[in-house]
């Protein structure tokens, strides 16, 4: 090594380092001429080339703040009770119906094991002999549809179709002997209910088309025909079956038993939605169901309408729960998923899809809220209003569980990150409950004044 510019340096006073020295004679091919070139350069250009050959910090990933699809407080300054329900019900989700929720998706069953656990939830959040109909505190109810939505849109079907559907039939057209024979179980979720209206022929036009008929016979009526979908009717005990009187022509509900000759039930098979909900083909070859067994409240199809409209309210709280479980799981994706050594949530593009979907969630949270403080100030909730709410809501939940299934790349379309089962099912929210088409005929009645249903 030429010991000149060496010389120099210990001239100047430099402490050399004999370890650096070593380490850059291993490296660099001739390291004297290295050192000549560099003792040439003027100090500015040294420094400049000494920053640049210094190694860079690695960047450090700052820890996400914690995942919250409630940016707007829309669930604070809740009742004691209300807060108790959407604690109580994030926790049963959470803990107790999550963990089956992939497995009872993929086989295609509903997990039985949880129907006690379902009713032990009741007791807790609403109290066993206190169901009404419509529900006294429609933001709680609400609230619990949100919050199972959010979690598992199936359990909150199989929820939603024992209480507001079934239960919800008794409890305002019920005599007080079906309120303690039907009612009580099923509010321990002893009994588990279903609730039967669509037909293999008629779903849209069930007000006019309903074919099964029920004709009287002394003390019972016989009924004939076939219905469709009817959730939990694999395994329930009673089931609501809507069927048209042949003398007057009126639609009446009856409840029909599980055990009653001519009942026959047969699981939907192949269902891209909904998984974890069973449904059902029913066949009724002269079922005959006693006079005791009709709901005498009924007295036409427009009751069955006056049922629906709190129900479809509730899918509204279903769609803005489902839409906000797959906004939630999304961004958690992305802050872990690390792809070009980052977390892909540090992607401008990303940020943008997750800023959507969050503006899109708190819409939907802040609507539903509404239409609950609503549905409590006045008693009741109008037709046009729960059907406004179940087309919009739908249409957005359907935005959002796009976004959240595409910003997960191909592990979007995996049951081991619940978006894909979150996407899937909201098909089935978007179709139930009257059609996104049925139910802007209802809202597009009420602002125009004219009917364009047919
Ligand atoms: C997962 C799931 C669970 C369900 N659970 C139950 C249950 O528990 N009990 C029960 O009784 N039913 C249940 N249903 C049935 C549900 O209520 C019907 O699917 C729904 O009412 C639509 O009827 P449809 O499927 O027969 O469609 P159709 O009536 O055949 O309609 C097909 C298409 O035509 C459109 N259309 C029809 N008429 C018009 C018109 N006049 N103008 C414009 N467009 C029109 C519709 O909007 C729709 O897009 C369930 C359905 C699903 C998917």
């Amino acid at each position: 090594m030429d010991t000149s510019a060496l010389d120099q340096l210990t001239q100047n006073g430099q402490d050399l380092d004999a370890d650096v020295l070593a380490r850059l004679a291993e490296r660099a091919d001739d390291v004297n001429e290295l050192l000549g070139a560099l003792s040439q350069l003027d100090p500015t250009d040294l420094e400049r080339l000494a920053d640049g050959a210094r190694p860079a910090k690695p960047r450090r990933t700052p820890q996400p703040p914690p995942v919250d699809g409630d940016v707007y407080d829309v669930f604070e300054n809740l009742t004691p009770e209300q807060e108790h329900t959407r604690e109580a019900t994030r926790s049963f989700m959470e803990e107790t119906v999550h963990p089956v929720a992939n497995e009872a998706w993929e086989n295609g069953t509903f997990p039985k094991e949880l129907i006690p656990k379902a009713g032990a939830f009741f007791d807790d959040v609403i109290g066993a002999g206190t169901f009404t109909f419509p529900y006294d505190d429609p933001v709680r109810s609400g609230i619990i549809s949100f919050e199972m939505s959010r979690v598992d849109p199936s359990f909150c079907t199989f929820y939603g179709v024992q209480t507001g559907l079934c239960m919800g039939s008794i409890a305002m057209y019920g005599s007080e002997e079906q309120k303690e024979r039907f009612l009580r179980p099923l509010e321990r979720f002893d009994m588990v209910g279903s609730w039967a209206l669509t037909e293999p022929d008629h779903g849209s036009d069930a007000s006019r088309g309903l074919e099964t008929t029920a004709r009287r016979d002394g003390d019972d009526w016989i009924l004939n025909g076939a219905k469709k979908w009817a959730g939990n009717a694999t395994f329930a005990d009673v089931n609501v079956v809507w069927a048209r009187d042949v003398s007057d022509g009126q639609v009446k509900g009856f409840l029909v038993e599980m055990d009653m000759d001519g009942y026959e039930v047969e699981q939907l098979g192949g269902k891209i939605a909904k998984r974890g909900v069973e449904n059902v083909l029913i066949d009724l070859d002269d079922v005959r169901v006693p006079e005791k067994n009709r709901l005498p409240g009924v007295e036409s199809f427009k009751d069955v309408g006056t049922q629906l409209a709190p129900c479809r309210a509730g899918v509204a709280w279903e769609a803005a729960g489902l839409a906000t479980g797959a906004y939630e799981k999304a961004l958690e994706y992305c802050n872990e998923r690390i792809q070009f050594g980052k977390p892909v949530s540090s992607f401008q593009m990303v940020q943008d899809q997750l800023v959507s979907m969050l503006g899109t969630v708190t819409a939907l949270q802040t609507f539903v809220m509404q239409l609950g403080r609503l549905e409590e100030r006045e008693g009741s909730i109008s037709a046009e209003r729960a059907s406004l709410a179940k087309v919009w809501a739908c249409d957005a939940m359907r935005d959002v569980v796009q976004t959240a299934r595409g910003v997960m790349g191909g592990n979007g379309i995996l049951l081991e990150h619940d978006v894909a089962r979150l996407f899937a099912d909201a098909e089935g929210v978007f179709a139930y409950e009257g059609s996104r088409e049925m139910n802007a005929l209802i809202v597009g009645r009420a602002i125009t004044g004219q009917s364009a249903f047919v």
